[in-house]
């Protein structure tokens, strides 16, 4: 998902809605705006993409000078607009409103205890437990209720709360998902990634730091933490650079598509020796990548695979066969480039192996002699608890399947991914934390936090 914050700008609606449209990528399913003009939130949600639901209209009639906003990303049996966010809850003592990036752990054991003291749920979304525990705690005034409820939560998120005289951010105490402050004149702004800064003209500021909270008012920004237990190891999601952050965002001031770029190139180092006539990369998100590899190896970098862009992300389909077919739907090859040449394929990560295999057969079909795959990524053997929907470890082809045996599932002439070293160092993160602050728990099963026998995956909800 995709979270985006304005607070103090007369036209917080329509930038949000260009945030949204920035952070479009990370979330399709549905998305929504809460603005606030100060007496009363107000709510503007649908399903889909940014531009079917938001017009000029309904933008304009939004009037307020802070909002909060949300792109969905589509996990299966989790879809309906309930779960559409922000969530926004009507309540006499105060309204408020909540977006929220990531997943939370202990999401099932929280519901149970608020049920059991009487609490309703609107929605399956884990979102809704916080708003229970803002509602339910003992703790005054406000912000301590806030503080209090965050500080039960374990797990990822990077989320916002608005009410009609605040705007609350936090970030989970090992940031497993990225989030920036900027600034818009005197507005305060805060995304998911940096570039819906720059389309807004937003100045960046700082990355929220894990295990920050801030409160945003019209007297301006006042930071907190959300508890005062030692900070834990930073542990920012790895596969934001390897696939889900935009080329052109920086997370904690590392741009993603030069980190892109010498994943690549460690891959073109580990593999030293590979012969082969031209490199190219899986649009969009392997291109960087590809050209680092070119670079390093000084094999010709080149355009074999075209994307049709007006066809969504393949995990957007939730079954194995529209899946299948949406891969056909997306990318052709340029025969004249791969025809009777030995190709270097570059691509992100292997999560079931459908894609790699589509995309070697169609190398092979337009007549390339070899095709070598290199993934910017190590082998994906445990399931992510933390909101990257890559399923359950059955599904997983690297959680049972040896490098050799995917190679020969993709039918490729050969297979190489990345190492867990060699993706620290192409990430060159500016910190001393282990893996350079990275999680890699997708890859070493070494979780950052603690996981329940009852923690649910993000697509179980
Ligand atoms: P699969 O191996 O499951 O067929 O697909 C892997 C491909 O799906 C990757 O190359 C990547 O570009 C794309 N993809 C789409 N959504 C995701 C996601 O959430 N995580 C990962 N790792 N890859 C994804
Ligand atoms: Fe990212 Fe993998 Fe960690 Fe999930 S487990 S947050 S996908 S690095
Ligand atoms: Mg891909």
């Amino acid at each position: 998902c995709g979270v985006f914050g304005i607070w103090g700008h007369t036209e917080s609606a329509q930038l949000s809605y260009y945030g949204l449209h920035a952070l479009q990528h990370r979330g399709q399913e549905g998305a929504g705006i809460v603005v606030t003009d100060g007496n009363s939130l107000r709510p503007i949600k649908g399903e889909g993409l940014v531009n079917d639901i938001f017009n000029e209209e309904k933008l304009r009639a939004a009037t307020g000078h802070a909002a909060i906003a949300h792109v969905r990303y589509p996990t299966a049996g989790g879809g309906g607009i309930e779960n559409v966010q922000p969530l926004l809850f009507r309540s006499s003592t105060g309204s408020l409103a909540i977006a929220h990036n990531g997943n939370l752990v202990n999401a099932n054991h929280l519901k149970q205890n608020l049920e059991r003291s009487g609490s309703i749920f609107n929605s399956t979304s884990d979102t809704e437990v916080v708003i229970h525990l803002i509602k339910k705690s003992s703790h005054s005034p406000f912000r301590a209720k806030v503080k209090n409820a965050l500080s039960l939560l374990k797990g990822a998120f990077a989320l916002m709360i608005l009410t009609k005289d605040m705007m609350i951010v936090a970030r989970d105490r090992n940031g497993l998902r990225p989030l920036s402050l900027g600034k818009l004149g005197d507005a305060w702004v805060v995304a998911s990634e940096t570039c819906a800064f720059d389309l807004i003209g937003a100045e960046y500021v700082r990355d929220v730091e894990p295990g920050e909270l801030l409160y945003i008012t019209n007297n301006g920004i006042e930071v907190d933490r959300i508890t005062d237990e030692v900070a834990a190891p930073r542990a920012m999601c790895a596969m934001e650079y390897v696939y889900f952050a935009r080329p052109d965002s920086n997370i904690d001031t590392v741009n993603v598509h030069m980190a892109r770029k010498r994943m690549g190139r460690e891959l073109a180092r580990e593999v030293a020796g590979i012969e082969a006539d031209v490199v190219t990369g899986v649009p969009d998100s392997s291109l960087s990548s590809a050209i680092g590899f070119a670079e390093e190896s000084g094999i010709p970098y080149e355009l074999g695979l075209i994307k049709n862009r007006y066809v969504g992300r393949t995990f957007i389909q939730p079954t194995q066969e529209l899946r299948e077919r949406g891969v056909k739907m997306k990318l052709s090859p340029v025969v004249q480039v791969v025809k009777d040449k030995r190709v270097i394929m570059v691509d992100d990560s292997i999560v079931r192996g459908t894609t790699s295999k589509r995309i070697v057969r169609m190398l092979k079909e337009a007549g390339a002699a070899e095709v070598h795959v290199m993934i910017t990524s190590p082998p994906m053997t445990n399931p992510c608890f933390y909101g990257i929907d890559t399923s359950t470890s059955e599904q997983l082809i690297a959680s049972s399947h040896s490098v050799e045996e995917i190679r020969v599932a993709i039918e490729a002439d050969s297979l190489t991914f990345l190492t867990p070293e060699g993706m620290v160092r192409a990430t060159a993160r500016p910190f001393n934390d282990p893996n350079g602050g990275l999680c890699l728990a997708c890859f070493t099963g070494e979780y950052p936090t603690e996981i329940f026998s009852d923690t649910v995956l993000p697509h179980e909800k």
